[in-house]
């Protein structure tokens, strides 16, 4: 996932009764997830051609006419897999979207092999675990199974996994599907990655669904200095006027910004919620700031939901150990809630 989320939970449920699949259906997405993970596909080094074979064999085996699967892509690294299961009809499809690319993964970054399923201490390890074979692979076993168990829905359910949504793009993908293969992906709407499940001490807390995301901007602060040698500092430095803007910016918070959804997340979690935490998310669904306040500061998650931010990331400055600093830069990433303009944003930056 190469986006900021703002996840937020509507509607749930808990569900209490164990409600897991049968056991040769469990054993099945657990293959086909092995079978991801074990699959190299950085978005620049390896290639999801193999994984979209893979599955489209295993619901060819399974019984899926070879008419409703579609293999397919930019070019010959980068298959994209689409499958549909045909419903009755009455409504309009509901597509199901996952990504089988991965982030590039280095041997030597991890302490496991990353293309390698390790499951330990009730945690899988391995690239695109979470993000996003869980989900590709839950999708495709869900589907074998409906098939298997005759499930009728009310509609044509369309599993569509894709290649490049962390890199390489624009036009491959969900983009490439779009420009030349629409008519196979057109629905009444999608559900992506994004939302997740809460569980505390093992017991399901709430299915979240994430209906926006924040957008990002990068904004660049340079200061520029005519420098000269470090024996004879004066006060007009790069470093120190970029250090005080910076320090500025730390102080700095936008203000605190309820929508209809994050409204309805305070509420509903609020139910579940323990102490004071639970008091205040009930107060932040009414609007009130000292409880926003209180709970951004409990909770940086929270706090991001609840507006928009801005936070520096990298620095750099000058050019010797020597000399005073003709360049002093830092880049400062922002996380812009849905609705607000990058532009407002880039001035309230400004304004520090
Ligand atoms: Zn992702």
């Amino acid at each position: 996932m190469s986006k900021m989320l703002l996840l937020f939970s509507l509607g749930f449920a808990c569900l209490g009764a164990d409600v897991m699949p049968p056991v040769q259906d469990q054993r099945l997405a657990r293959e086909i997830y092995q079978e991801m993970i074990e699959s190299k596909s950085g978005f620049t080094t390896g290639s999801t051609t193999s994984i979209a074979e893979a599955v489209a064999a295993r619901l060819k085996a399974a019984g899926f006419p070879a008419a409703d699967i579609f293999v397919g892509g930019a070019n010959p690294r980068k298959a994209n897999v689409v499958v549909r299961y045909h419903g009755t009809g009455a409504r309009k499809p509901l597509l199901l979207l996952a990504h089988i690319d991965v982030v590039e993964a280095l041997r030597e970054d991890w302490t496991t092999d990353p293309f390698t399923l390790i499951e330990k201490d009730g945690y899988f390890y391995g690239r695109g675990t979470m993000d996003d074979r869980a989900q590709a692979a839950v999708w495709i076993a869900n589907l074998i199974r409906y098939r298997h168990e005759g499930f009728r829905p009310n509609r044509d359910l369309i599993v569509a996994l894709t290649a490049d949504e962390e890199g390489g793009g624009p036009y491959n993908g969900v983009d490439w599907l779009l420009k030349n293969k629409r008519e196979l992906i057109e629905a009444e709407y999608a559900l992506n990655e994004g939302g997740r499940g809460e569980l505390v001490a093992g017991k399901r807390v709430s299915n979240d669904i994430s209906l926006s995301e924040k957008t990002f901007a990068n904004f660049r602060l340079e200061v520029r200095n005519k420098g000269g040698h470090s024996s004879r500092p004066v006060p007009d430095n790069a470093i120190y006027h970029l250090a005080g803007a910076l320090y500025r910016l730390s102080s700095f918070a936008f203000p605190f910004r309820l929508n209809e959804v994050t409204r309805a997340y305070f509420q509903q979690m609020a139910k579940i919620e323990k102490g004071p935490l639970a008091a205040d998310m009930a107060k932040v669904a009414e609007g009130s700031e000292e409880a926003m306040r209180r709970v951004g500061a409990a909770s940086a998650a929270m706090n991001a939901a609840l507006r928009t931010t801005c936070v520096a990331t990298q620095l750099e400055g000058g050019h010797a150990v020597n000399a005073l600093p003709q360049l002093a830069a830092a880049n400062v990433n922002c996380r812009v809630l849905p609705g607000l303009r990058c532009v407002r944003v880039q001035d309230q930056v400004g304004e520090q």
